[in-house]
């Protein structure tokens, strides 16, 4: 695995797509447990501002290291390992924060803190979305929903939208392509219904694993069921991340992978379209 020189690697990144590994390891493991319980600090892997595609308007994305997934089509596997992010504080986090809180209202916009899987460090991500709110900033989370019992009914009053990522509803491909179980997600997922917290799914179209019309059909009925999805972002695979996977020295089994087609991003739209959903 490459060396990353922290100097070399600030914390604002022009898109999560840099290759960033190890910047985070000289902190000790004790300290590295004592931030996850505190929340004090975090690990991030980068930060980028001016997303139109993370949430509603325009907003700063924070990304952070630390999955416990392993999809077979991840873009960023340089995010599954925590240390490999920047510890960051977070009073600099919300520092950082207030300087474009103002940018961030007048374009309608917010933080999204995305991954990684955010809820991985859930006291930091909290702890920074409380800081958010209270500055008046629009908040998101994005996240594949497995650890969504870590945050409480109180604390999902801080996440004014979840990006909730939905993979299959098959929970043996669930298993194949992601390597964890789908129940937890789905049982989050159903949380937020009850709650009534907005949600917006977010489905990776992947030719040849997730493009099955019956299993998306599936996927889209328990979307369209849950009655608090405002919209379906139906993002199209591609092969930007492809390059790290070879540099981290992890075997990649979508090298031949198209992006899929046009056709085909209709097709999975409308079975969502169908469930009454609006796609994107
Ligand atoms: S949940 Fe997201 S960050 Fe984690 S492995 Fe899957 S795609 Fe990558």
């Amino acid at each position: 695995m490459p060396e990353a020189d922290p100097v070399e690697a600030p914390l604002e990144a022009k898109s999560p797509f840099e290759l960033r590994v190890n910047l985070g390891k000289n902190v000790p493991e004790s300290a590295v447990r004592a931030a996850l319980a505190t929340g004090d600090m975090g690990f991030l892997h980068s930060f980028t501002t001016g997303s139109a595609v993370d949430g509603p308007g325009i907003r700063v994305v924070g990304w952070t290291s630390g999955c416990m997934w392993r999809c077979l089509y991840c873009h960023n596997p340089d995010t599954w390992t925590m240390t490999n992010g920047i510890p960051v504080t977070v009073e600099k986090a919300t520092e950082t924060l207030r300087k474009y809180r103002h940018g961030l209202k007048v374009m309608s916009g917010g933080l999204t803190l995305s991954g990684g899987e955010p809820l991985m460090q859930h006291r930091f991500v909290l702890k920074l979305f409380a800081a958010a709110k209270a500055m008046g900033v629009h908040t998101a989370l994005d996240t594949n929903g497995y650890y969504g019992d870590r945050v409480t009914d109180a604390e999902l009053e801080t996440i004014d939208l979840v990006l909730l990522d939905l993979k299959t509803a098959d929970p043996e491909r669930h298993r194949r392509l992601t390597g964890m179980d789908v129940g937890p997600t789905w049982e989050f997922a159903r949380r937020l219904a009850y709650l009534r917290r907005p949600v917006w799914v977010r489905y990776v179209l992947v030719p040849g694993l997730t493009d099955d019309a019956v299993d998306v059909g599936k996927t889209a009925a328990f979307a369209g069921g849950l009655g608090n999805v405002a919209r379906v972002d139906v993002l199209p695979f591609h092969q930007m991340g492809k390059y790290k996977w070879r540099q981290l020295g992890i075997e990649y089994g979508l090298e031949d992978v198209e992006p899929p087609s046009a056709a085909l991003i209709e097709r999975t739209c409308e079975l969502f379209r169908a469930e009454g959903l609006t796609t994107y």
